[in-house]
């Protein structure tokens, strides 16, 4: 596995090290080979708090929502009838339209009969890029690794839009870069959407009641989505044993144990990321590269 490959690292619950391994990763990545880092945690976008890149905005994303002609109306309720989301209600002399609900699809403009409905862009957040403009001081990380950000508006419910562009982007940059995808905690709409396709799923997770919990529920999802997915097990010495045990009676692949290490949170609190800092984080990740692509043979 070299390029041409899109690897997700996801997590069934927040702060467990996600973003840290998507970032060093990429990093290490990126100290060989051209690298494109997406981060798809577009409710909380936190790569760039380690990479600190300069963005640029790339394109607005929004969705298409209706709106209704209450003259043209004739209330027959068939626009409510087919909306799968719930999001139309048909009053006798009003349409009501639950802005929140709404997923664009645009179903319900194509089915009036009294073509009483049209459609309005409305902006849900945008994605930035890096300014990957090079000068004789650029780094081998700003030379090799092109990061992409999303994020959702304050007060928008609905984040799958971003996340389909972003996955565009990934699909197109993968012909010729290694692409890695920091996707949302959890397992909800937005962890579906971001998995889907995707070539190798690294699952990072902590040794703890809560850090088991989400990490089976995870494992079902990659295994319903069909998959392959490795285990990071991070703070592995804080906590017990139940993630190598859960490991070893399914036969998981463990990609990593990344033990408690007071340098690591100095570094996090200080806004820097691991790779380049001492040769021991340098060799961490290089064994991570080394057990994912063995995993893939
Ligand atoms: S389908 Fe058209 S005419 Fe019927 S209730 Fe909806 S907007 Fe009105
Ligand atoms: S665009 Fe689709 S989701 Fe939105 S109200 Fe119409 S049918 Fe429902």
């Amino acid at each position: 596995m070299e390029y041409e490959t899109i690897i997700g690292v996801a997590s069934g619950k927040g702060g467990t090290g996600k973003t840290t391994v998507a970032v060093n990763l990429s990093l290490h990545l990126a100290e060989q080979q051209p690298v494109t880092l997406i981060d798809l945690d577009v409710e909380e976008p936190n790569d760039n708090h380690f990479l600190h890149r300069s963005m640029a905005h790339f394109q607005d994303v929004g969705l298409l929502r209706p709106e209704v002609d209450e003259d043209s109306c004739t209330h027959c309720g068939l626009c409510a009838e087919l909306c799968e989301f719930n999001a139309l209600a048909v009053l006798p002399n009003q349409v009501m339209i639950f802005d929140e609900l709404c997923h664009g699809c645009g179903l319900c403009s194509l089915a009036c009969p009294e073509n009483a409905i049209t459609e309005n862009f409305h902006k849900l957040g945008e994605v930035t890029r890096s300014d990957n403009s090079l000068s004789s001081e650029s780094s081998i990380y700003e030379k090799n690794l092109t990061f992409y950000e999303g994020t959702l508006n304050v007060g928008e419910a609905i984040a799958t839009p971003i996340i389909h562009e972003l996955k565009k982007i990934a699909f197109d940059r993968k012909k010729d870069e290694q692409v890695i995808l920091d996707l949302p905690p959890g397992s909800a709409c937005p962890v579906v959407e971001g998995l889907s396709d995707l070539d190798f799923v690294i699952l990072v997770t902590e040794p703890t009641p809560a850090g088991e919990h989400d990490l089976r529920i995870a494992i079902e999802l990659v295994k319903q989505l069909e998959l392959p997915f490795g285990i990071i097990s991070n703070r592995s010495d804080v906590g017990d044993d139940r993630i190598i045990r859960l490991v070893k009676e399914n036969d998981y692949p463990l990609l990593l144990e990344i033990p408690h290490d007071t340098e690591i949170l100095h570094l996090y609190s200080r806004g820097l990321p691991l790779i380049g800092t001492t040769q021991r984080f340098n060799e961490l990740f290089k064994r991570l590269w080394t057990n994912i692509k063995e995993g893939n043979k």
